[in-house]
């Protein structure tokens, strides 16, 4: 490949801070508010014009992974149920106890907008929008800042600890840190996928959503349509007479460029094919209309680093418990088929229905493979993540959150959703903060007091019971 050398230049340094927060995700924004609340001065850097990540650029709803099955308890009572009642006030989601009821956290992706700009303003944080962090600024093996690009041109910003929320371990990658990605033996990832919302079904009644989701599976059944989910009729929005579909899937690498640009271009098509079908042929469905499609094709999973510890999914699955456990889930190892199979090809395990059929499912995959999936935890419990898995080596002053942290390609399907992708964010926030007020790198903070103040805003409740 042909290369250019840029010329060096000087830039403009336009502020620094005790923490930089890198990506205003669901990971980010608890990072950035916490590490505020704790004294810290804080800079959070996102790309897009609002925050949110995933649940608003993505349109992904509902947000799994804190809510205990039997109980319907909360493992996460930090700042994501101080989001959930915001978002409650204005309108835009259930009551707290009523999204733990439901077992999810259906929302309108506006109000979570809105209750991420009133926290980030409350909590003092300094934002900057419309900025892409281009590169890390590294010295002797110590991260110092990020370089961001944006309308006023090339700019550093400096901090004495960052946060990488980027889902894809931008900063990390740049910094020189490990990473990893995907399958041990060929790389792949998860496959991606993209919500929207279907408006115009407010009259659709109950009879026809299930005939209209019975006409798409036979479809897909017919190779016609290449959803892994037939069911159209998904709603989880806060306001049910939407439709929120999640049923496009796309195999490829969401750090290539031109994998990322095919995958929109393919997924737009295939989901205007959708609803050009539902119109012709779906009674009740004739007025239906796209409004709006996610901002960007949604990546479940890229670069991950590797940390200090590893979580494996045998942690996930064992509901293990770590002495420096700084963030809760409750979740399985929910492994999107990493090849893009489609229906009735879901998960990717031992015995997935493509079985000896999938040119991966021999061999060193099977190793690689679980015998089963159980799809919720029959016992209540919960795993943890361990402080070590934010941890990246390579780098100092520098944590990880959100679902690019230390774990296996399993484990990452175990740790996505944005449930447990929260209250990593709040914790490494929180440890971002203590870090820099005690003057110590984050490997040598004190973990015990990292996990009483955590204790205290919610996360951890009753961890010393267990
Ligand atoms: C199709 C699909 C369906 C899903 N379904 C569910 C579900 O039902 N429930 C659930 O809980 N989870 C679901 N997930 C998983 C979940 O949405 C993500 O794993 C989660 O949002 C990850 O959070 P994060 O903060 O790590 O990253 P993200 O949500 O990706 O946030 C990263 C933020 O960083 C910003 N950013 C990235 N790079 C840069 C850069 N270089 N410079 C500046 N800003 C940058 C982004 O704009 C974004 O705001 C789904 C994911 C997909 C793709």
């Amino acid at each position: 490949m042909r290369t250019y050398t840029e010329p060096p230049r000087a830039i403009p340094v336009i502020d620094e801070v005790d923490v930089i927060v890198a990506g205003g995700g669901p990971s980010g924004l608890p990072a950035a508010v916490a590490a505020a609340r704790q004294g810290a001065s804080v800079c959070l850097i996102e790309r897009y014009g609002f925050l949110g990540g995933m649940a608003t650029a993505g349109l992904v709803a509902p947000i799994l992974g804190h809510i205990r099955p039997k109980s319907a308890a909360s493992v996460n009572n930090g700042l994501l149920k101080e989001i959930v009642e915001r978002m409650h006030t204005l309108g835009g989601a259930p009551a707290w106890q009523t999204t733990c009821r439901e077992g999810g956290i259906r929302f309108e992706a506006e109000a979570f907008k809105r209750v991420a700009d009133m926290l980030v303003q409350e909590a003092g944080v300094r934002l900057l929008l419309h900025s892409w962090i281009a590169d890390a600024i590294v010295e002797d093996g110590v991260i110092r800042g990020v370089i961001i690009e944006n309308k006023s041109g090339r700019q550093a910003v400096l901090g004495r600890c960052v946060v990488d929320a980027t889902g894809d371990a931008d900063v990390a990658f740049r910094a020189g840190a490990f990473t990893r990605q995907g399958r041990s033996f060929d790389g792949r990832v998860q496959s991606m996928g993209i919500f929207f919302h279907l408006n115009g079904v407010a009259q659709v009644s109950k009879s026809q959503e299930a005939q209209a989701t019975e006409q798409i599976r036979q479809r897909m059944v017919a190779g016609e349509f290449r959803f892994f989910d037939p069911n159209v009729a998904n709603r989880q929005t806060m306001h049910r007479e939407v439709f929120s579909p999640n049923m496009a899937r796309w195999s490829g690498d969401p750090t290539d460029v031109r994998d990322l640009t095919q995958a929109e271009l393919d997924i737009r098509q295939e989901t205007w094919k959708l609803i050009e079908f539902l119109r012709a042929e779906a009674p009740g469905f004739e007025g239906c209309f796209p409004h709006p499609l996610a901002t960007q094709v949604g990546a479940r999973e890229s670069r991950r680093i590797l940390g200090d510890y590893v979580l494996t999914a045998q942690d996930v699955l064992e509901r293990r418990k770590f002495a420096d456990g700084v963030a809760r889930g409750v979740w399985w190892v929910e492994l999107h088929c990493p090849l893009g199979r489609s229906y009735p090809v879901h998960v990717c395990t031992i015995d997935c229905v493509a079985g000896e059929g999938c040119p991966y499912w021999k061999a060193e995959h099977a190793g690689e493979m679980l015998a089963s999936s159980p799809p919720h935890d029959e016992e209540d419990d919960w795993f943890e993540i361990p402080y070590r898995s934010l941890m990246p080596q390579g780098v100092e002053n520098l944590l990880v959150a959100g679902r690019c942290i230390s774990a296996s390609h399993q484990a990452t399907a175990g740790i996505r959703v944005m449930g447990i992708c929260a209250a990593i964010g709040q914790a490494a926030g929180t440890a971002a903060a203590i870090s820099v007020l005690t003057d110590r790198q984050p490997r040598q903070i004190d973990v015990t007091a990292l996990r009483q103040v955590l204790v205290q805003d919610g996360l951890l409740e009753d961890y010393f019971a267990h």
